[in-house]
């Protein structure tokens, strides 16, 4: 099989990577604007990587799509602090960009793996969330937090109409708050640069100050990169078709947690890191409004879980590691032997 990665140095794709050069015979192409997640592997007989811009880079996509079997465009901004910040380059890019892919993989009748989001879901109430059931509730234009999850939304359904117009073969899969390493780099980041996860590790180095957006009481379904990938490969695999023209949520319903609770959570583990445990003794939590945080057009939701009933019945997978060992695997990948 020849896959094709877009994004093949972010967080899924170099875990993907790494899990697809060591467990198969799988032939994989890649672009992105950057390698050093995956330098380890760039000069792998089965790997190309080639660096670059997909909204430049057309030729080298197409000759791309032509030649491989399957396609996962994974490059997307997906840092709500940019969803209200630059909403029209997250349109550009998570929007406008993609479309061009997908209307690639019709033109050349190629498989597409796509990655929808748990966003679409915005503020629904349902207890669980269903793939085919629950109602994709988002909020006012003025919030413009909603323009990721809209251009999501819209790409999954058009790549569904598709599928029913031309037979495009595809599947989405949402992650629910996939965390674990390489999430996102621990810089000096401003904040709200990166996903929870990563700010706040960044903010026991550097702020000794973790702040929990409107007292951190929102909650969200943690789930450890290892079992995303795990799905994402069964996905890829595709046993007797399991996942031709599906949407699977792929997240970790039991780990539920509040957003105060990830902050304590990650404090206790930082503590026993040699590294970090003087910064992590003397780091506050506190509570910030999110009009200060994130200015007016932001807008949370309260709870997202994911019913995994698709991903249990065509896929036989379900997630395996709870929220305190993905922080601990995570702040070992960052940390040991520092
Ligand atoms: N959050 C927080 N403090 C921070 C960064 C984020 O309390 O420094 C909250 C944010 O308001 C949201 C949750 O953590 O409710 C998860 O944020 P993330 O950026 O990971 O993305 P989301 O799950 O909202 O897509």
């Amino acid at each position: 099989m020849k896959v094709l990665t877009l994004g093949i140095n972010g967080f899924i794709g170099s875990t993907l990577t790494e899990k697809i050069l060591k467990d198969t015979d799988w032939r994989l192409f890649g672009m992105d604007l950057n390698s050093d997640w995956i330098k380890g592997h760039t000069s792998h007989p089965r790997l190309t990587f080639q660096e670059g811009d997909i909204t430049i880079c057309k030729e080298w996509i197409e000759y791309h799509v032509k030649k491989c079997d399957v396609v996962l465009p994974l490059v997307a901004i997906a840092t709500p602090a940019t969803y209200v910040s630059d909403p029209l380059r997250v349109f550009d890019l998570d929007f406008a960009a993609n479309l061009e892919i997908i209307k690639m993989v019709v033109k050349y009748k190629k498989r597409i793996i796509f990655p929808s989001t748990s966003e679409v879901y915005g503020m629904c109430q349902d207890s669980e969330f269903k793939e085919e059931g629950s109602n994709l509730t988002v909020g006012p234009i003025n919030k413009q937090r909603w323009i990721y999850s809209c251009c999501k939304q819209l790409l999954d359904r058009v790549i569904y109409a598709y599928g029913i117009r031309d037979g495009l073969d595809y599947t989405l899969f949402r992650p629910f708050n996939w965390i674990g390493p390489r999430l996102d780099s621990i810089g000096k980041q401003k904040e709200g640069g990166s996903r929870v996860l990563s700010q706040f590790i960044s903010n026991i180095l550097y702020a000794g100050e973790i702040k929990l957006v409107d007292g951190g009481k929102q909650r969200r379904c943690f789930t450890y990169i290892d079992d995303g990938i795990c799905a994402l490969m069964k996905i890829i695999e595709n046993k007797d078709d399991c996942a031709k023209g599906k949407i699977f949520n792929i997240g970790n319903p039991n780990e539920e947690h509040s957003i105060a609770e990830l902050a304590e959570r990650l404090l206790e583990a930082a503590v026993s890191v040699p590294y970090l445990k003087d910064r992590a003794s003397k780091t506050k939590i506190v509570s910030v409004p999110s009009n200060d945080y994130y200015g007016g057009s932001y807008q949370d939701t309260c709870h997202r879980v994911p019913s995994i009933d698709n991903a249990k019945r065509y896929l036989n997978w379900q997630p395996k590691t709870g929220l305190s060992e993905a922080i601990k695997h995570t702040l070992d990948f960052y940390f040991a032997g520092k």
